[in-house]
């Protein structure tokens, strides 16, 4: 789970990391009844859950009241990456000397936590270790061992810091680290960590990606959770609508929607599509033994998505049985109609009945099963995958 901004500075300032003063607000309403109070200038910031609000506009120094009012109303409209401002952070704007970057995240090979530093902070710190890797210094911690501020200041002379900012860093990096350790974060941010004209160290963007797995006994961030957020930011429509559903569903930016089986069949059948050239639209999981009415369900949220140009739909009877899946493809078909192609395979467990339900209603009404190519055991899986490519291809033009 990713932390807003102002939830990151605010756990900064309980750690000892030096944050700039700040308020949040919701709406020009609330701007507008703190606009007299503040210490001009500041700077505006859109709290949305993903990076590059600088680049997308989101964040302005303003001088006064009214470009504060301007500005604001200017940054709520905003959708930044498909996030809607929903929340101003207002904050004493810095004097910028320099943009340090300070993070720290787990090496998942070396079972241990990485300092990442660098003296090129305020960009994207990818970009800087493709294009100057020799700009980006690294010190490695064991998980549960300690840390020494000489290490830390080691690291600082490395990315060119001198006088008090060796310590400054170095302690910064301490309480980070001790953040880091103590709320379960699996990514902790300071980018950029500015030295100010006056020569002090300031984080003036924070970034916290909590591990859920710890969120039992993370009880303050648990409750922040309760909006319902995941990784990369709020649920979209879909995902909120399968939530409500009971259906495990992620959207991904393909143009494929995959009705599988099981979550297995699911992450098998999103490889075979990527084999074969395709982009999956979503990942979905049915869950043992789904009803018609849930079958129902997922077909309808791939159907109803405009980015999705075809199907693909498996299932091996299992626990689930190949009759219940007829049904519910059945249910779909009469109840809404299927208006993308879908290449759709079953077999396993009760498949016989599952054609012969499928053969039935087909006799009846032709015309309902018109876009689903139907294929059964004859047919190997990964063909099936590749015709779901074509049929998106076709119908992409
Ligand atoms: P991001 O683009 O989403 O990473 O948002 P940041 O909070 O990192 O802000 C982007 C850039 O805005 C920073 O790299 C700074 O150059 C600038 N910035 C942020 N806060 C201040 C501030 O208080 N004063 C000034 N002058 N610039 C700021
Ligand atoms: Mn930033």
């Amino acid at each position: 789970m990713r932390l807003y901004e102002y939830e990151a500075k605010g756990f900064f300032g309980e750690f000892g990391i030096p944050v700039p003063k700040a308020r949040v607000v919701n709406d020009l309403e609330e701007l507008g009844g703190i606009s007299g109070e503040l210490d001009y200038p500041v700077v505006v910031k859109a709290q949305v859950l993903t990076g590059g609000r600088g680049k997308a506009g989101g964040v302005k120094v303003v001088m006064d009241p009214a470009e504060l009012l301007r500005e604001g109303e200017r940054i709520l409209g905003l959708t930044i990456k498909g996030f809607p401002v929903r929340r101003l952070l207002i904050e004493d704007a810095l004097d910028i000397s320099a943009e340090l970057y300070l993070g720290i995240t787990l090496d998942r090979a070396a079972y241990k936590l990485t300092i990442i530093a660098s003296r090129e902070g305020g960009v994207e710190i990818e970009r800087v270790a493709e294009q100057r890797p020799e700009a980006i210094h690294r010190l490695s911690v064991g998980i549960n061992e300690p840390y020494y501020i000489h290490q830390g200041v080691t690291l600082a002379q490395k990315i060119g810091l001198a006088g008090r900012h060796l310590t400054g860093f170095a302690a910064i990096t301490s309480h980070l680290l001790e953040l880091y350790r103590r709320l379960d974060v699996k990514m902790a941010e300071i980018n950029p960590l500015v030295i100010t004209v006056e020569g002090g160290l300031i984080a003036a963007d924070a970034r916290l990606n909590s591990d859920d797995d710890s969120l039992f006994r993370q009880p303050r961030l648990e409750a922040l959770a309760g909006g319902g957020r995941h990784e990369e930011g709020e649920l979209t429509e879909r995902e909120r609508r399968a939530r409500e559903l009971g259906i495990p569903y992620l959207d991904l930016d393909g143009d494929i929607g995959m009705f599988p089986g099981g979550a297995g069949f699911g992450i098998m059948g999103n490889d075979f599509i990527h084999y074969f050239g395709g982009r999956p639209a979503n990942f979905m999981d049915s869950g043992g033994g789904p009803t018609p009415e849930r079958l129902a369900n997922m077909l309808k949220l791939l159907d109803d998505n405009p980015q999705v140009k075809a199907i693909f739909g498996a299932r091996f009877g299992g626990v689930s049985r190949c009759d219940d899946f007829a049904r519910g493809v059945v249910k779909f078909l009469k109840e809404h109609g299927l208006s993308k192609p879908m290449a759709l395979r079953f077999t396993g467990n009760m498949w016989r009945e599952g054609v012969r339900i499928f053969t039935e209603e087909k006799e009846k009404n032709p015309e309902l099963f018109e876009k689903i190519e139907f294929f059964g055991i004859e047919t190997p899986i990964e063909n099936v995958a590749k015709r779901a490519v074509e049929l998106a291809r076709e119908a992409a033009g």
